[in-house]
């Protein structure tokens, strides 16, 4: 494919899949993160910037929603079941829900970021 022509505006779908599945949500190649939860200053693959985008509080809110609706609908499907004692229960729900939030808060940041810059929001805290 040649770089002069224009390319075609790409779905959001599928920006918002690269964004989840923590890639550089213009070209899918380069990686979002370069840390944990470190956006990276620009893709290595294509030169975007996304350094300068702030998701603040959203990509927390986002995880929350999706673990406690799945976490609670397990809870109460099987605790009634189970004849654990009460601190293993304790242990084991939370320790799904930490596990679970730590797996997915990444992906939520991804999409957060995707779709800031999709919006073309400023997303900075450096233009004050
Ligand atoms: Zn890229």
């Amino acid at each position: 494919m040649s770089h002069d022509l224009p390319l075609a505006p790409e779905p959001i779908s599928t920006q918002a899949l690269r964004g989840l599945a923590l890639r550089c949500p213009k070209c899918g190649q380069g990686r979002l993160f370069r840390a944990y939860l470190k956006p990276v200053e620009s893709c290595a693959s294509c030169g975007e910037t996304y350094g300068h985008i702030r998701a603040d509080d959203g990509p927390a809110w986002l995880t929350i929603l999706v673990v406690g609706h799945i976490v609670i609908s397990l809870v109460l499907t099987f605790e009634p079941q189970l004849d654990w004692p009460e601190w293993a229960s304790m242990l084991a729900w939370s320790g799904l829900s930490l596990a679970m939030i730590l797996a997915l808060l990444p992906s939520a940041k991804g999409l957060f970021i995707t779709l800031i810059w999709r919006s073309k929001g400023p997303g900075s805290e450096r233009e004050t």
